[in-house]
This record gives structure tokens, C-alpha cells and sequence, in this order.
């Protein structure tokens, strides 16, 4: 390579550094092939690792001649466009974290390591001239091959053998005739048409007033940036809106995004979206192989598919003609990674959305505060689905008070009169109580002694079933212990209310009826949920409980009563958003009462029946509840009012990450000006996890952008702490959880 123009390649290499790498370019490699966003394989330390090129220069502040050379280029094209790029450099910049963290993020995890970027090719099919010019009808004595021939004809280019299976179950046969005919040939090309041609395969429901009004709201601004807040209760008819503005976006040959929380990616979701569509569609999930989620993306990355269903991760997924990205439940805290790179898949979105200029809609039944305050700021358009579409009823909420009441098992007498009086209708019953195991404290009598994990600042579950007391937050658990290992007493009791100790009370207090526990303890193996699922629904069960598991996605239509056992264990937490999740928890869990036409009930257990928050959301609904919460959260200053990160900071030894915080604390109070407030050090509602310490720093400010620019300022500087090397810290921007 000519001396006199250098080419060095900046290289975002995986590792927790905030900078990219300087490389020379491989071997042998054209100097035209450098591109940015293209994959590339590096020598790093010992090792070799897949980093992404990010820019290609002719300088390096590095002396040139003790640059490393490249290893090898792993793909001709870049898998990253221009404005993959931006996108990415724009969430780097604003959640400050490690540039190769980030970019490597937007890759599949096959990709990652290097796979290859080819996709095999699939086999596709079309009509012959001969085809073309032969009549249907000349194939009426073999019905099935006149049907997938007709199918042909309504397509003016090559489809693939998932499009037809999407129309026939029984296809293989009939089209090997076809084949053989010679009416219909074989090409492996993976281009697609250029037009998604004979987009809906099954006529949408004729949408409701509020509907159409919002899909009307919809269409006129698809070719321009706008947020749209799609608020409806479940059942309201949100996907339907989904399904109707996607099928116009289709219409122009564009792509779709659509991001959902792990939980309500449904098989059944997913049909959905196949019956109504013949374009191509493609899901990605952690349930799937590496390998699926590479051909997902890699599908919607070259234009092949038209539609992606997926989660959180998804959201990086390249898509050359993205034309209408859609978030559904968009208040899911699951959006937002709790670990590592702490991105909100919200709020990137709308990013994303916003340098695309295309529409992003966020549904929910329970709008976050955010999303709500970004409406009142007529930043959002706010679109309503008031109703429940066919006419199913809404349920009715009532606060049932504990006080003074004689509980068995956690069950009031007027509650098992009630949930009686259901049974006896031959209608079903959901409990929630969000506790898995049998109690979640387990003490003895004689002395006081309590079950607490080692490593933890928490107490141990029993499960009795497994004959164990487990910590829900590290891997510890032991065997149940007969006798108090500080007194040697046989008075160990379990103390308060897990999932498996209100099953057993409900085989001895509704003796005659099925009853089925949903939590993550009796789910695990796969399959498991949906054998239960399909019980529930062909009636073969009476009464369903669970936890959290319970309280998206899935709809129960013959369950007239919803149960929330223990609503208090929400209403006192430090945490400000605790309020916000708690009314998303209790409405959510009512939407799964009553969807046909039979009226639901919901009936909430509490000792705090005057509790204002409760109050409001029962007498005048989420939206007034949300209404007044963000009213506490301006008087407090709180977000949305203001902006905050995070920085937490975990140690072995009891001190030293207490020490570190403090001292990124005195480095900001030593900077001149700014109008950031520090609050704390202090220790983390969890003080200890794990075997580690852990301590947290939260930064407010009522101006993001200074926010911003302190963070700018702050985080090399904590780099140079000696601290820093000695303890794991991490900065969570806009977090979410204050633990
Ligand atoms: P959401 O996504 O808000 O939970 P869905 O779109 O899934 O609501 O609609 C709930 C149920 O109501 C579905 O069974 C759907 O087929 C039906 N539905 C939706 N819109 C209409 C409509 N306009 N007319 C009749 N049924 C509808
Ligand atoms: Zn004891
Ligand atoms: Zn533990």
C-alpha cells in the first residue's frame, strides 16, 4: 500500500471502553471495500475479536508504525447502513457507554462471533411463460393444484415456500406437480419483489368509530416523524388498529418494526399477524436458536421480510425501507435493559423513528407517566380506545378490607364467599399474588431466628415442595432445616404468603374444583405453560393462580373474577415509581377478566382501604391516577420534571465502593458550575447482594442537557480514579429502578 495515503480503519472493539480502536486495514484488502459498519476481525491482546469499523481515516493519534494490522474483512457489505450508524452513535452518546458494547449490540449473537452474513438461499417459485398463459380452469380435476395455481396467478412475482404454506397445509405434493407440468418454476433467487404484492390474505374486522378514527390519525402522517400514543384497555382493539395501519405501510412497500415485551410475543400473536399478511414475516425472541434469530435479521436486514415481531433486542434489527415502527405496551420496564447497556428500547425507538421521519405508535393500556407528560407537552398525539370492542363489559374494581378479618391462608371469608359463588356458575376464578414459593419468611418461634441469605440482604423462601429455602436473588439455597439452628427448637414457622402455600389452601377450601399455579417454579419446562393455558381455556380448570406470569398476554375469557391477594406489599416501597407500577400491575390484571361477554369483577385485598392512590384509580380510572401521580411527581421534582443517572458502584469489601462514590461525588462538587444535584452516597435499598456491597450516586437535574454535559465531563475523570480498577461501577441513565 502506497505510505503517502495511509488508511487507518477506527475499529468499536467489545470491550468496557469508551473509545474505538485504530487498525490498518488486512491483507490484500481493496482499499474501495472499506466501509464503515462492515464486521471485521481484529487481533486484541491475545485473542481475535469481531469488532465493527466505524470510520475509515487517514490518520491515527496513534504512531502509525505501531498500529496492528486487521485480520480479515467478515462481510462485503456493510450490515450497518449510514443511518444504523447514527442511531448508534447516537445511544452511545447518551447512555455514555462502551462504544464496542453498543455497536456490537445491534448484531445477533451468531454475528457477533463472526458467522456468516450470507443467507442460504431459499427456493422460490413462479409461473412459467406457459404458466402465464394457461387458464385455471384447464386444472379443474385436481382442485388442490388449481387452487395453488391460482394462487400464482394473483402474484406478479416469485413467492417462497412460506407464503404458500401460510395459504395450504398439504402443499408439496401439488406443487411438485405444477412443477412437473412445467407451469411453475424453480429460481433461488432471495430478492424479493420490489412491491409486497397481494398484501392481505384475509379481510380486516370492520373497525369500530374509535378505531377508525385513530387509524384515520394514523395514516395521514406516514410519511413524516410523529409519536402517537395508543391508549386502550386490553381487548380494545389496539391490535386491530396495528394490523389495519401496518397493512398501508405495506402498501408501500415499506417494512415494519414491531417490538413487544418478551411476554406477550405470543404463537398466537404471531398467527395473528400470518392470517392477515402474505408478506413475509419474521419473529425474534430468546425462545429462538441462535441460528433463527440470525435468519430473522439477517431476512429484515437485506428487505426480504416485511414485518418483524420481536423484543427488545430487536430494536438495532437494520431494515433498509422501515416505514412504521410499533411498540406495544410501551409502560413494560422489560424495554428497558436493567444490565450492561442499559438502553431504553422505548425511548431509542423514538429515536429511530425520529431520523427515519417515520410514525412510531406506543400502545398500552396503562400509558407510562413519561409517555403521558409527553402528550400533556403535545409531544405525543394521544389516540383513545375507550371501549372494548364487541361489546365486552368492563370489569368493576372493589377494594375487599382485611382489617380485623380472620384469614385462612390469606383468603378472607367474603372473598371465599365470593369466589364460591363464581365456581358455582360454573365460572372461572384468577388469583394473583406476586410471591412465588410457600412463604417468604421462615422464623423461628422460640428465639427469633430468621432464614437469611449469607450473601444477601434478604431472607430465604421456603419451597416446601422441593424441601428448600432459597434466595430469590443469588443461586443460594439449602436444605429446609427441621429444628432453629440458633436454639435447637422444632418451632420454625413459615411466615407469610407464597404461590405453593395458597395452592394447597385452595385444594382444602374448594375441594371439588381444579385448581392450576402459573409461576415460574411450575413453568419451567417448555411447554409446560401452554398445556396449562389450553386446559384453562377448554374449561378443564376452575381456578387459576399465578404470579406476574399471569398478568399479560394471556386472555381467559371465562374468568369472571380477578383476585389481587396482597395489593399493600406494592403500596410501600422507596422507589418513586412504585405507585406507577402498581396501577399498571392492578389494571393489567383486571384486563383479564371478562372479555366475552360475561362482566368481570375484580376484587383487591387490602388493609389500606382509604389509600388515596387506590382510591383514585378505582373511582375514577388510570388515567386520573396518573393524572395526580404526575402532579406528586412535579411538587418532588421528580422525573419527567427532571433527569437522572444512576451510578452504581458494587464492592467485595464492605468500603470500598462507599469510598469510590464519594469520591466521584467530591469530583463534581469540585467542579465550578452547574446546576446538577448529587444525591447521596448511599447504600442500595439491597445493601448487599450477592457476597457484594453495593452502593449508589443518583444525579438530578431539571435540564437534560446539562445532565448531559456534567456526565461528559465527570466520566474520564472517574476513569482516572485509582478506585475505579479496583470495584465494578456502572452508570444507568434514566434508570428506571432505583436499586
Ligand atoms: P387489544 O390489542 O387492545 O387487546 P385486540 O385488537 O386484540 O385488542 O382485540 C380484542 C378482540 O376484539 C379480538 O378478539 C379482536 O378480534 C376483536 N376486535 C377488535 N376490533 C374489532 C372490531 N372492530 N370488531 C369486532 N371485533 C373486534
Ligand atoms: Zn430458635
Ligand atoms: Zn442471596
Amino acid at each position: 500500500m502506497n505510505s503517502s495515503k495511509k488508511i487507518i480503519l477506527s475499529v468499536a472493539v467489545p470491550i468496557p471502553l469508551h473509545f474505538s480502536f485504530d487498525y490498518l486495514p488486512p491483507d490484500g484488502c481493496n482499499p474501495e471495500q472499506l466501509k464503515p459498519g462492515l464486521r471485521i476481525k481484529i487481533p486484541f491482546g491475545k485473542q481475535s475479536k469481531i469488532g465493527v469499523i466505524l470510520a475509515i481515516n487517514s490518520s491515527s493519534d496513534i504512531n502509525t508504525s505501531k498500529l496492528k494490522q486487521a485480520e480479515e474483512l467478515l462481510d462485503v457489505e456493510p450490515l450497518l447502513s449510514a443511518k444504523d450508524l447514527q442511531l448508534l452513535h447516537w445511544t452511545q452518546l447518551y447512555y455514555h457507554h462502551a462504544i464496542g458494547d453498543v455497536f456490537i449490540s445491534a448484531f445477533p449473537s451468531a454475528l457477533r462471533k463472526g458467522k456468516s452474513s450470507e443467507l442460504k438461499p431459499t427456493p422460490y417459485f413462479s409461473l412459467t411463460e406457459a404458466g402465464q398463459a394457461t387458464d385455471a380452469s384447464t386444472l379443474k380435476k385436481a382442485p388442490k393444484q388449481q387452487a395453488l395455481f391460482k394462487l400464482f396467478q394473483t402474484q406478479s412475482k416469485a413467492i417462497n415456500i412460506a407464503v404458500i404454506s401460510q395459504h395450504f397445509k398439504l402443499w408439496r405434493p401439488s406443487l411438485n406437480a405444477l412443477l412437473k407440468k412445467e407451469l411453475v418454476y424453480e429460481s433461488n433467487f432471495i430478492a424479493l419483489p420490489t412491491k409486497n404484492i397481494c398484501i392481505t390474505q384475509q379481510t380486516p374486522l370492520a373497525a369500530n368509530e374509535q378505531q377508525q378514527a385513530a387509524i384515520d390519525s394514523i395514516n395521514t402522517k406516514l410519511d413524516k416523524f410523529s409519536v402517537f400514543l395508543l391508549e386502550g384497555v386490553t381487548g380494545s382493539g389496539k391490535t386491530e388498529v396495528y394490523l389495519q395501519v401496518i397493512e398501508q405501510v405495506l402498501a408501500r412497500n415499506l417494512q415494519v418494526l414491531v417490538l413487544l415485551p418478551e411476554i406477550t410475543l405470543t404463537p398466537q400473536l404471531e398467527a395473528r399477524f400470518k392470517q392477515r399478511f402474505a408478506v413475509p414475516i419474521e419473529t425474534y425472541h430468546s425462545q429462538h436458536t441462535e441460528r433463527q434469530r440470525q435468519s430473522a435479521w439477517l431476512a429484515m436486514q437485506k428487505g426480504h421480510s416485511s414485518i418483524l415481531l420481536g423484543t427488545r433486542s430487536a430494536l438495532f434489527t437494520p431494515a433498509p425501507r422501515l416505514g412504521l415502527i410499533i411498540l406495544d405496551e410501551e409502560h413494560d420496564a422489560s424495554f428497558k435493559q436493567q444490565e450492561g447497556f442499559r438502553f431504553s428500547a422505548r425511548d431509542v425507538a423514538i429515536v429511530r423513528a425520529k431520523m427515519l421521519h417515520i410514525p412510531i405508535i406506543l400502545g398500552s393500556a396503562t400509558p407510562s407517566l413519561e409517555s403521558l407528560y409527553n402528550v400533556d407537552k403535545q409531544l405525543y398525539q394521544l389516540l383513545r380506545l375507550p371501549n372494548r370492542a364487541g361489546n365486552a363489559l368492563p370489569p368493576k374494581l372493589a377494594l375487599l378490607d382485611i382489617r380485623n378479618q380472620q384469614l385462612q391462608e390469606g383468603l378472607s371469608p367474603p372473598l371465599i364467599r365470593e369466589i364460591k359463588k363464581t365456581l358455582a356458575k360454573k365460572e372461572q376464578v384468577l388469583l394473583f399474588l406476586n410471591r412465588r414459593g410457600f412463604a417468604p419468611t421462615l422464623i423461628c418461634h422460640s428465639c427469633g431466628w430468621v432464614a437469611q441469605c449469607k450473601r444477601c440482604d434478604a431472607n430465604l423462601v421456603v419451597h416446601y415442595r422441593q424441601g428448600k429455602i432459597r434466595c430469590h436473588h443469588c443461586a443460594g439455597e439449602q436444605p429446609l432445616p427441621r429444628s432453629c439452628p440458633g436454639c435447637q427448637s422444632e418451632e420454625l414457622k413459615p411466615l407469610g404468603l407464597g404461590t405453593e402455600r395458597v395452592e394447597n389452601a385452595l385444594k382444602v377450601i374448594f375441594p371439588e374444583h381444579k385448581s392450576v399455579r402459573l409461576d415460574r417454579d411450575t413453568t419451567q419446562k417448555k411447554g409446560v405453560l401452554e398445556q396449562h393455558l389450553d386446559a384453562i381455556n377448554q374449561g378443564k380448570v376452575d381456578i387459576i393462580l399465578g404470579t406476574q406470569m399471569l398478568a399479560k398476554g394471556h386472555h381467559f375469557p371465562n374468568v369472571t373474577l380477578v383476585v389481587l391477594l396482597d395489593v399493600d406489599s406494592g403500596l410501600f416501597s422507596i422507589d418513586f415509581h412504585a405507585p406507577e407500577r402498581l396501577a399498571q400491575l392492578i389494571v393489567q390484571v383486571s384486563g383479564r377478566a371478562g372479555r366475552a361477554e360475561k362482566k368481570g369483577r375484580v376484587i383487591m385485598q387490602t388493609r389500606q382501604p382509604e389509600h388515596p392512590l387506590l382510591n383514585t384509580l378505582i373511582h375514577h380510572g388510570y388515567q386520573a391516577f396518573a393524572q395526580a401521580a404526575l402532579a406528586e411527581r412535579k411538587a418532588a421534582a421528580l422525573p419527567p420534571y427532571s433527569y437522572q443517572a444512576l451510578l452504581r458502584a458494587v464492592s467485595l469489601e464492605k468500603d470500598t465502593a462507599l469510598e469510590f462514590l464519594l469520591a466521584v461525588s467530591e469530583l463534581v462538587n469540585s467542579y465550578p458550575t452547574h446546576s446538577t444535584w448529587v444525591l447521596g452516597p448511599v447504600a442500595a435499598p439491597m445493601a448487599k447482594r450477592a457476597g457484594q456491597f453495593r452502593y449508589q450516586l443518583l444525579l438530578q437535574d431539571t435540564q437534560r442537557k446539562q445532565l448531559h454535559l456534567l456526565l461528559n465531563r465527570l466520566l474520564p475523570d472517574i476513569a482516572k480514579l485509582k478506585l475505579a480498577r479496583k470495584i465494578r461501577w456502572s452508570l444507568d441513565v434514566d434508570p428506571i429502578d432505583l436499586y
